[in-house]
């Protein structure tokens, strides 16, 4: 069976359902932390906004609600689909990179922040954000936070700021694997769990024996889908794109031209 479909998705939420699971969204879970077998269902829309739709679709249809983040750009930003998935009963919240789209200029990028933080509330109460990786810029979304607090935006969470990994196992989707770390080049946390998944399926049977820690906030990206022709041209570019993120990572002359690629790939 293919992996990151829509069907293997539904497995894994039905599989925590099972072991007593219960899913919370980001904001219910850093208002209250304390809760047992808890589940955060983190989505990043970085892309293909309507495939985020789907997935929220059948979320709501196993009854659990979870968090979008979405971004600012076109290929993300879809107001139509924002719309739908609030009515679905999920949480939305701010997917920013502001720093990295104003190249660094603090300034510049707290008032960008702002816009576009209201431009999001335009859809939901958004209380939460969440940085974009921006693999191939120089500047961390996160250091807006150097000279700035979350509450003086009326915000109560940020999943890289507010979340003690030592206690919350974290899990991601990175390049189509959960084990797929390496290709990261921000989006890590140090967790103090020995636990190692590649497949969806590994984890539904760690589930089965019981074995999963007790809280866990999961990265699921908006790429799976059942779509066969969507699903193939998706891994082959995801596995392309994970071995230019290694070689740009030792070859200054490919992260270079790897940059440009995203670059025009955004711009278009
Ligand atoms: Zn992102």
């Amino acid at each position: 069976m293919r992996d990151f479909t829509l069907d293997a998705y539904r497995s894994l939420v039905l599989a925590f359902q099972r072991a007593g699971y219960q899913f919370h969204t980001f904001e219910e879970f850093v208002s209250c932390p304390a809760m047992n077998k808890t589940v955060v269902m983190r989505h990043d829309v970085d892309e293909l906004a309507r495939n985020a739709l789907k997935m929220a679709k059948l979320e709501n249809k196993l009854g659990i609600s979870a968090t979008y983040f979405f971004r600012i750009v076109k290929q993300s930003n879809s107001p139509e689909v924002i719309g739908q998935i609030v009515q679905l009963g999920h949480e939305i919240g701010y997917h920013y990179e502001d720093l990295a789209l104003c190249e660094g200029d603090e300034r510049r990028a707290i008032a960008s922040f702002k816009e576009n933080l209201e431009y999001f509330r335009k859809y939901y109460p958004v209380k939460s954000v969440c940085m974009h990786g921006s693999s191939t810029s120089k500047y961390d979304n996160r250091l807006l936070w150097k000279n700035h607090t979350l509450s003086e935006f009326g915000l109560v969470g940020e999943p890289y700021l507010s979340v003690d990994f030592e206690k919350v196992y974290y899990l991601t989707d990175t390049g189509y694997a959960w084990d797929g770390g390496k290709y990261a080049t921000r989006d890590i946390v140090k967790s103090g769990y020995g636990l190692k998944f590649h497949s969806t399926q590994q984890i539904v049977n760690c589930l089965e024996k019981g074995e999963f820690p007790n809280t866990t906030l999961i990265l699921a990206h908006t790429l799976w889908t059942n779509n066969s022709l969507q699903w193939y041209g998706l891994h082959l570019r995801e596995f392309f794109r994970n071995r230019m993120k290694l070689m740009a990572k030792k070859n200054k002359g490919i992260g270079r031209l790897y940059g440009k690629m995203v670059e025009l790939y955004w711009k278009q």
